[in-house]
């Protein structure tokens, strides 16, 4: 009898064995339609010595359902689900569903209705129908979608339908993508660049697992490096994968692309359409969607046949992700590599410790471009003491800036504000009664958003409108903001330089790579005079005519115990200093800070990087921290604070005495609530040699919680007390 071991979509269940009906056949990898109880559920057949299971007589089993009509997941994806599932202590459903990750790719039909606005006005005109029109514009999608898009209910987008002003188009659904071609603009290199493109134009064309790390500061020319490499992979007739940390930053990455290979690449990110979605997905495990730019989800998306990875902006926590699977991007393409037999690219300007570390251990070959191409020059970077020349009072910009700024636009050259928090002020309190506005469901402030009138949570999305009164001691017009946020440096911007034109960029006001397109586009036409904007401002971006960056606050960062607070800080400063003299005028960077004489601060105005990095390294050698030695943390939570804290408590005490292996806590998380979870958390810290995975995998399982309770584990944490 033929039988089959299946991996179902249910993260609480472990493989299953199924009966492979009459007339069907399945290998490893094929998608499957499973019975479980009453229900139908996805799975993946897998090879059954690689996956255990409780024996199960052949007269118990269950007969497969069907078989669905994709490609199936190709072994060396389903060796990086085993091996990001071992590693990060997650089941192997949890990762498969990355993997697995449009539902609509997975259905019949090839044809699907999408909808569009015909120009026509509907006899009746609510304003519902009106703002519905507005938002729709002249994009298309289900009416799911246009919903979403106008803020309405289904209902009125179909009247919409039905009264003509929205009508209804067959979509192709697998309708192959424009293929890029590798020799439609070669660029032009210099000798260093061609070196390094050449090195990997090799290593592609030798199919085989090689890791390197292409180090250049920014502006020294790394993406077209990069790109040889891709073009190497598309002459073998292969598929390229380049993961970005943001994707709002892609638009500028796409139209990059686009002069390089005459098509723009397939793009994966969260804002896909579910149509657009089911397109990529199909196409890119048929083998046809060439290359493939995304963010880190795309990393376990089904390619055939990929023939180079590249991660730009390797150092990039972003990267990281912070729930459910607790996966590294990085980390998980290089593996992903390893398995396809193909090259992979860590692109940075200031490569990550952890990275350079494996480079001195000779795993990695570092491939380094020095300076700047062409005619720019690296900005001279300058520290502000806000103890010596602070701003005057209520102000966050200190006179030697204001200077700067002034002479800058005077030349008629643009300035960056930089200050990576959101919103107006991070914090709100009452003047008369002291009382502060914290989320209901999280320990963490209401942060003021003044452009919308709103005070807002920024971990769980908790939003109210900002009261009149203290909603304490009803006192009228009492509050009052501490701290800036950017928009309210971009009132202070306005109110020094009245002539200015201010532009906002934060994740609130660009959300899409559309509005992306929109702030480029005004940047070029000299229609931004200063923006203020976070870290979403710091990457990607080519300016020729932004001069002067000011950093609002550089000690931001380094506040809290985190391990990398001083790497982060040293990595974002570079980062935002990099917007500066992009083309050939010399760009400016001035720095505020309270610790003019922090070794951070210090390396960033000396621009000595190597001594900062060394010392750096020593201190985490030091301690043991990664890539020494390692962490583990182990996140308790629950709605019930006691059935939290003691299966917190429980899990401490049963915790096993390992040499050079310490248990830290249980201790409130660094947000010991969050969405109306109280959270503890327990650290593992151990020595390299200490298999930490074998470890915490025993010592929980031998461990039973409410159902309750919710046990998280994040192998090599970005996120500390
Ligand atoms: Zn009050
Ligand atoms: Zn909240």
């Amino acid at each position: 009898m033929a039988r089959a071991r299946v991996i179902v979509m249910n993260s609480a269940l472990g493989p299953l064995d199924y009966r492979v009906p009459h007339g069907m056949t399945v290998e490893p990898g094929a998608i499957v339609v499973a019975p479980l109880g009453p229900r139908q559920l996805l799975g993946v057949v897998w090879e059954p010595e690689r996956l255990a299971t409780e024996e199960v007589g052949d007269n118990r089993l269950r007969n497969l359902i069907g078989v669905v009509d994709a490609p199936p997941i190709p072994a060396p994806l389903r060796r990086l689900i085993e091996w990001t599932a071992d590693y990060y202590l997650a089941p192997l459903a949890a990762v498969l569903r990355m993997a697995l990750s449009s539902t609509s790719a997975l259905e019949g039909g090839k044809t699907i209705v999408e909808y569009r606005a015909t120009g026509e006005v509907p006899p009746r005109m609510t304003a519902q129908r009106e703002q519905a029109l507005e938002r729709i514009g002249d994009r298309q999608g289900l009416i799911r979608e246009l919903a979403t898009i106008a803020d309405v209910s289904d209902a009125v987008i179909r009247g919409l339908v039905k009264a003509g002003a929205l009508e209804g188009r067959a979509v192709d659904l697998d309708s192959p993508f424009p293929e890029p071609d590798p020799d439609h603009a070669p660029p032009v290199l210099s000798t260093e660049q061609a070196y390094a493109a050449g090195i990997l134009q090799a290593a592609t064309a030798t199919a085989e697992f090689e890791p390197f790390l292409l180090d250049g500061v920014t502006g020294s020319g790394k993406t077209e490096v990069y790109l040889e490499g891709v073009a190497e992979a598309l002459r073998e007739g292969r598929q390229a994968l380049i993961l970005l940390p943001e994707i709002a930053l892609t638009e500028p990455f796409l139209k990059r692309f686009h002069a390089r290979f005459g098509v723009e690449p397939v793009a994966w990110h969260s804002g896909l359409r579910q149509a657009q979605r089911r397109r990529a997905w199909r196409q890119i495990a048929a083998g046809q969607a060439k290359v493939v730019v995304g963010a880190r989800s795309a990393l376990f998306l089904p390619y055939r046949d990929l023939g180079i990875i590249v991660v730009d902006e390797a150092h990039e926590t972003s990267f990281k992700q912070e729930d459910g699977v607790h996966y590294h991007a990085r980390d998980v393409a290089v593996m992903r590599g390893h398995f396809e037999g193909c090259p992979v690219v860590l692109a940075s300007a200031t490569p990550a410790i952890e990275t350079r570390h494996q480079v001195e251990l000779g795993r990695y070959r570092e491939l380094k471009l020095p300076g700047r191409y062409g005619k720019a020059e690296l900005p001279a970077i300058e520290a502000i003491d806000l103890l010596a020349d602070p701003p005057e009072r209520g102000r966050w910009i200190a006179p030697k800036l204001v200077g700067a700024i002034d002479a800058t636009l005077a030349r008629g050259e643009q300035v960056l504000l930089f200050l990576n928090r959101r919103g107006y002020a991070p914090l709100t309190l009452c003047r008369t009664c002291g009382h502060r506005f914290q989320c209901p469901n999280c320990t963490a402030w209401m942060v003021e958003h003044r452009l919308i009138r709103r005070l807002a949570c920024h971990h769980c999305g908790h939003v109210i409108p900002t009261p009149r009164a203290c909603p304490e001691c009803d006192a009228e017009d009492s509050l009052v903001a501490c701290g800036p946020g950017v928009e309210r440096i971009a009132d202070e911007a306005t109110a020094l330089f009245p002539d200015a034109k201010v532009a906002i960029v934060t994740s609130d006001t660009i959300w899409s790579p559309a509005k992306a397109a929109e702030f480029v586009a005004r940047m070029e036409a000299q229609a931004i005079d200063i923006v203020v904007g976070t870290q979403l401002v710091t990457k990607g971006y080519h300016f020729p005519n932004l001069t002067l960056v000011g950093v609002i606050d550089a000690d931001l960062g380094l506040e809290g115990g985190d391990l990398r607070a001083a790497e982060r800080t040293f990595q974002q400063i570079m980062q935002v200093a990099g917007r500066a003299g992009r083309g050939e005028k010399p760009g400016t960077v001035l720095v505020q800070t309270h610790a003019p004489g922090a070794r951070v601060i210090e390396a960033l105005v000396s621009g000595d990087a190597e001594s900062f990095y060394a010392a750096e390294t020593e201190a985490r050698r030091d301690a043991d921290a990664p890539p020494f030695g390692r962490f583990a943390a182990i996140v308790v939570s629950s709605e019930d604070k006691d059935a939290a804290h003691d299966t917190a408590r429980t899990i401490a005490r049963a915790a096993p005495r390992v040499e050079n292996m310490d248990v830290f806590g249980p201790a409130p998380a660094p947000l010991a609530m969050l969405r109306g979870r109280h959270r503890f958390r327990l650290l593992v810290h151990a020595t390299r040699q200490i298999d930490v995975q074998d470890v915490i995998r025993d010592w929980l399982g031998a461990l039973e919680w409410p159902a309750k309770v919710r046990v998280a584990v994040d192998v090599d944490p970005y996120n500390f007390l």
